[in-house]
């Protein structure tokens, strides 16, 4: 059985979600890439055991996640709280998401319909044994579906007490706007878009994602944020045969050009000089945007996550930190 670091709130940050009632730590943990069967349990129960004992209240997963099938994510997480955590059930923010493929025929696949969501809720809710989500996502924009439907589907999983609050992720201004509309007159409680965010891609602020949502009380929880593993020491001096690229297992290895290389290692000096490993100043540089409320990073092994949570010892930027950043960033 598992008992809790009594120390966990000691050090972490945390930051509120929009306007609304509910904080969210400045670090959390994503389950998407190694926490399903294809991984070994000790290891995924150990990255969970980790992040809480530092203060990550926040576990985000989807139905989709984990391998060698959709859902094993959710499933493998369902035990690690049976092996302890689900005694803290109280202290946790635990979110889920439906909107891309998941099962066979028109009524589990991308993008979303009032059946799929919530179908899709109700088997989360049974692998990972819970009563209710913190936090019930619609994982991507709709360009069929009307969005009423989904504004309605999200409402009635809060009506049915199945879900706390709700979010909306890879929807950009425009339709973050209109799906905010539809959640007013509902007074759904909508807090959160979960968008793709990082030094390296950088469309939320492009977009004006980023200013709307501060205007209009939502939270940016970002997705993606060392940009899969670049903004880290991992690539500085090549592949390593165990990382994601590595392992083949994302689509953006090609981008890992010797520019690439060149651009990480010199953000990497940046970052030692401010006494920060690289993957620390990438996680520090995402909250310093004001509409960040979460970052939410991957993990392959315990220590990224220690390393990783350690980004809030330097959270400010000089000026002249921020011009040295942008300057290596737009060559
Ligand atoms: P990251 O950009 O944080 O990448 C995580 C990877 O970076 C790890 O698997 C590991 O790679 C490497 N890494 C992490 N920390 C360190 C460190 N300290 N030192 C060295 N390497 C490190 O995010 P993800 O792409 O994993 O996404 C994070 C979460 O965001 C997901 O788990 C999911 O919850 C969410 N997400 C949501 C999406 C959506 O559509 N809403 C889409 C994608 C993600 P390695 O395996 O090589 O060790």
């Amino acid at each position: 059985m598992y008992t809790a670091n009594e120390k966990r709130y000691e050090k972490m940050v945390y930051n509120r979600c929009g306007r609304s009632g509910l904080k969210l730590p400045a670090v959390s943990l994503g389950l998407w890439q190694n926490f399903g069967y294809g991984n070994s349990f000790a290891n995924v129960e150990e990255m969970c055991r980790t992040a809480f004992d530092l203060g990550i209240t926040h576990f985000d997963l989807a139905n989709n996640y984990g391998h060698p099938y959709n859902g094993s994510a959710e499933e493998n997480f369902g035990r690690v709280l049976d092996n302890g955590l689900r005694a803290y059930r109280d202290e946790l923010v635990i979110s889920t998401k439906a909107g891309y493929d998941m099962w066979a025929g028109p009524y589990g696949c991308k993008h979303g319909s009032r059946k799929y969501l919530t179908a899709s809720l109700d088997q989360s809710l049974k692998r990972m044994g819970l009563d209710y989500v913190d936090i019930f996502y619609h994982h991507v924009f709709d360009p069929e579906a009307p969005l009423e439907e989904i504004a309605l589907a999200l409402d009635n999983a809060v009506k049915q007490g199945k879900a706390l609050y709700v979010g909306i992720s890879n929807y950009n201004k425009a339709q973050t706007a209109e799906i905010q509309a539809v959640f007013r007159e509902l007074k759904t409680p909508f807090i959160v878009n979960q968008p793709s965010f990082s030094m390296l891609n950088r469309w939320v602020e492009d977009d004006g994602l980023d200013g709307y949502c501060i205007d209009n009380g939502v939270g940016l929880a970002v997705f993606s944020p060392l940009y899969q593993g670049f903004l880290t020491d991992r690539y500085l001096k090549g592949i390593p045969e165990d990382s994601r690229v590595g392992k083949g297992n994302t689509w953006i290895g090609s981008q890992l050009t010797p520019e690439m290389v060149e651009k990480l290692n010199a953000l990497n000096d940046i970052a030692a000089a401010r006494g920060q490993k690289l993957s620390q100043m990438a996680v520090a540089w995402l909250l310093n945007n004001k509409a960040v409320a979460t970052v939410l990073c991957g993990a392959s092994k315990p220590q990224q996550i220690v390393d990783n949570v350690k980004a809030i010892e330097n959270l400010e930027f000089t000026a002249e930190e921020l011009a040295k950043i942008e300057e290596v960033l737009k060559k």
